[in-house]
């Protein structure tokens, strides 16, 4: 079984060099494999070659995520060695909550939690972690440590603040803590699209007046949209002399501090009570894994704790921290496997090369596009995120409303051609396209010929050039 299944991903993964994001074949319901794949069990047993071909046809009808020319939302690299540390991983199955079932295997999982809280966050002795299934479920963990160390016992009066540009999950999260919805407030940002520091003192003084208990805000270094930063530095101290809890939410842009662009990029993260990461993302490792740090390992302890009669066995049998008394699960996977057997076997320094070239490419990429007299590129990339549109004409609503039209009708063309894929957001109030260089797939060959399609589309939906805008004296590769 495992030859086969192996054959078989090793066939799709060598060509994904040159694989498109679009599917390969339009989704039908009624083709064999569709119907086979909604129908209930068999009684009796199938064949393995013909249910593995079910599945490979259902993975060329799926968007192809780890193309080097998929830029859409937040690309995530599948990095192979992580897929093989995870079959290793389930294959033995450990359980993976409770350190004394496996304790070389907990190891591991608290090391790769250590090198993120200290080498990649620069948080001080004594954090704790844990490693979930994505970013949102981080972002919880640290939204109930929060509550719990900070919020006092009436949930009613308790107050988080995040900005206009926060991703969803934080406000999510929040509610999910029970928090209320009137009681999570969005602080403005500036013209870079960063929280306003000022603005949210103001917001949280005038709430602690009026009776309320502000007790978290959530920052953000690397916005799903754009890549922006808010001002960590500033943003900790207010908050701290305030007794707030700092929560960063740094799913895109955590790994980037392995780069020295990224450390200043990402200055004053070291301040946070906690920290979301997104191994998903800029660690390149296939969906599924996140994690969050913080920096009072008690803190996550105490909002996480418990146990029951059953486990009297393997509670007292050690003194490592359970996996299960930091997060929210108790029976799972080694979940640090996957994440500990890329970083030795590549090496830290290959993250950081990688992400470096990311960043070169996004800043040439936005080069290029700021010198095409037909889009409006408004912001320099922080990270690997480079936005644009087509201008409006005049600052009304009305040229801004037909200006959005012509950017959705180029964001269509462009998936027309199948050779690249972008996604689309709307940023103050403007449909905004982006294109997000992260996969580790992706080098500047694939970036010049995205530049190329975006070129060709921008052509026939963009108005004259307009004489305004200098034109490069030399096209930026
Ligand atoms: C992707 C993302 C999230 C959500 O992460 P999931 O892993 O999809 O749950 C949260 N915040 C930011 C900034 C993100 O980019």
């Amino acid at each position: 079984m495992g030859t086969e299944v192996l054959c078989r991903v090793l066939d799709h993964t060598d060509l994904l060099a040159d694989r498109i994001p679009a599917p390969l074949i339009a989704p039908s319901p009624s083709s064999v494999w569709a119907t086979q794949l909604s129908a209930p069990p068999p009684d009796l047993p199938g064949d393995l070659s013909q249910l593995l071909d079910c599945l490979d046809s259902a993975r060329d009808a799926s968007a192809e995520n780890t193309s080097p020319t998929n830029f859409a939302y937040i690309p995530s690299g599948g990095l192979f060695a992580s897929a093989v540390a995870e079959f290793y991983a389930r294959a033995v199955n450990r359980h993976g909550g409770v350190a004394a079932a496996a304790p070389g295997f907990a190891a591991a999982e608290r090391s790769v939690l250590s090198w993120m809280a200290h080498q990649v966050c620069g948080l001080p002795p004594g954090t704790a972690g844990t490693l979930t299934t994505g970013a949102s479920a981080a972002t919880f963990a640290a939204t109930v440590a929060a509550r719990d160390a900070r919020a006092g016992t009436d949930l009613g009066r308790a107050t988080v603040y995040l900005s206009a540009h926060t991703h969803y999950s934080a406000a999510k999260a929040a509610r999910l803590a029970g928090i209320r919805e009137s009681n999570i407030r969005v602080v403005p940002t500036d013209a870079d699209l960063r929280m306003d520091a000022v603005a949210a003192a103001d917001l949280i003084d005038a709430d602690s007046k009026a009776g309320l208990k502000p007790f978290l805000l959530v920052a953000t270094a690397g916005t799903a949209d754009t890549g922006a930063v808010d001002p960590l530095a500033g943003l900790a101290a207010m908050a701290h002399a305030r007794g707030l809890w700092l929560h960063v939410d740094a799913a895109y842009g955590g790994f980037f501090r392995l780069t020295d662009r990224g450390r200043q990029r990402l200055d004053g993260l070291h301040l946070a009570d906690s920290v979301t990461l997104d191994l998903h993302k800029s660690l390149f490792l296939p969906f599924g894994t996140g994690a969050l740090v913080v920096r009072n390992g008690r803190d996550l302890a105490g909002a996480h704790c418990g146990t029951g009669h059953y486990l009297r066995d393997v509670t007292q049998a050690h003194s490592a921290p359970d996996p299960a008394s930091l997060g929210i699960e108790l029976s799972r996977e080694a979940r640090g496997l996957r994440v500990w057997l890329p970083l030795h076997l590549y090496g830290t320094h290959a993250f950081a090369t990688t992400l470096e070239e990311k960043l070169d490419l996004a800043a040439q990429a936005f080069t290029t596009l700021r010198a095409n007299p037909h889009l409006e590129t408004p912001w320099s990339p922080p990270l690997s995120t480079v936005a644009f549109r087509l201008p409006a004409t005049a600052p009304t609503p009305r040229a801004q409303r037909a200006a959005d039209t012509r950017t959705a009708a180029l964001h269509r063309e462009i998936e027309a051609t199948g050779r690249i894929r972008l996604s689309s957001t709307i940023i103050d109030e403007r449909l905004t396209l982006r294109m997000c260089i992260l996969s580790p797939r992706t080098r500047a060959r694939h970036v010049r010929e995205a530049l190329r399609v975006i070129a060709d589309a921008a052509k026939r939906f963009g108005d004259p050039p307009r004489r305004d805008v200098p034109l490069p004296l030399v096209e930026a590769e």
